[in-house]
């Protein structure tokens, strides 16, 4: 199979339409990651998204619409706090998880009675979204596990030869994942972290939990048992107060001909003494948008990446930890 790149314009987007309406699949651009889209009403478009990532087929996939669509047809039960917490924060990258009214296709949820919603705020997106007018289920258009794509050239990597079309919005502004809500109890329960921070949400919700997967339990959020985000090298992953011992390493290796790169945030890079570095940046925004590129920039030129985790781990340093943990964790 061809696959296309092309801008977003009435041309794309027409053939874009008709490839999903005819059982397909096309990548797309969001604020948050690049996202592989079919139609949620469609069972084998569906499964075939799983086949085409080799994504495990317990791992739910979340749907997408455009502004103006009417959610309700899709999910029941929306609480209060979630209604304030959708005037404020949507569209954007935040994903909410409610009782699924079942007419999206049980192959979506996994088999689970509720659904994942998101609209999204890019406005290649809301095209996409809006000239189909129809749920998009949708995970990141990358191979299962593998770091997920911020550009079209990420997803063309990962997917050459398996999908007819991406569409190319440039690079995703927001560069982790959306923020994973359960809006179906009582409070809103955070299954995982993103751009919308805790804070963020508490500041409309009042209160809200965060979902710690503990052993033996019934995991809430299937995805955030596996192993996921990583560069196709290997890895290492220090604290930032081993940053030292982390240099240290860098340095072993270095003298054993080892090509290896020192992955860490501007602060951390300016008071290192390291000529390979693969620099994410000075603010919990700029580190989440520059994440995915440095790890994918980081397995196309290094044997070995050496990471220091920031020091500073609040708010969208919590979502930044998180990835960074299962892509070069242990
Ligand atoms: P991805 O599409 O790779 O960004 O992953 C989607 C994330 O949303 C995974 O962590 C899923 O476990 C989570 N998710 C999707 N649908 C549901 C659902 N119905 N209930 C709980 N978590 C969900
Ligand atoms: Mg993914």
């Amino acid at each position: 199979m061809y696959t296309e790149i092309l801008p977003i314009d009435e041309k794309s987007l027409r053939l874009a339409k008709k490839i999903i309406d005819g059982g397909g699949a096309v990548a797309f651009p969001t604020e948050t990651v690049y996202g592989l889209g079919a139609n949620a009403f469609d069972n084998k478009a569906v499964e075939d998204i799983f086949k085409i990532k080799g994504r495990p087929n317990d791992n739910p996939l979340i749907v997408h619409v455009h502004k103006d669509y009417d959610l309700t047809g899709l999910v029941s039960d929306i609480p209060e706090y979630a209604k304030a917490l959708a005037k404020t924060y949507l569209p954007g990258p935040l994903t909410m998880v409610f009782k699924s009214s079942g007419r999206v296709c049980s192959s979506v949820s996994c088999g689970l009675d509720t659904l994942a919603v998101r609209v999204p705020s890019h406005s290649g997106a809301q095209q996409f979204l809006k000239c189909l007018d129809l749920p998009i289920a949708a995970p990141s258009a990358n191979v299962s596990k593998h770091v997920s794509p911020v550009t079209a050239e990420h997803v063309y990597a990962d997917l050459k030869g398996r999908i007819e079309l991406i569409l190319d919005g440039g690079k995703c502004s927001g560069g982790i994942e959306s923020t994973v809500l359960d809006c179906t109890g009582k409070k809103p329960q955070i299954l995982r972290s993103g751009l919308i921070t805790r804070e963020m949400i508490e500041k409309v919700a009042g209160s809200c939990d965060e979902y710690v997967l503990k052993e033996g339990e019934r995991v809430l959020s299937p995805g955030m048992k596996y192993k996921h985000y990583s560069p196709s090298c290997r890895t290492m992953l220090f604290s930032f107060c081993d940053k030292n011992k982390a240099v240290e390493e860098y340095n072993k290796n270095r003298a054993q001909n080892v090509n290896a790169y020192i992955l860490c945030d501007e602060i951390t890079a300016e008071s290192i003494n390291v000529n390979h570095i693969l620099n994410l940046g000075k603010t919990g925004e700029q580190i989440a948008s520059n994440l995915y590129e440095k790890l994918r920039e980081g397995e196309r030129c290094a044997e070995l990446i050496i990471a220091i985790a920031p020091e500073k781990q609040d708010g969208v340093m919590k979502g930044v930890m998180n990835r960074l943990i299962k892509a070069c964790g242990n």
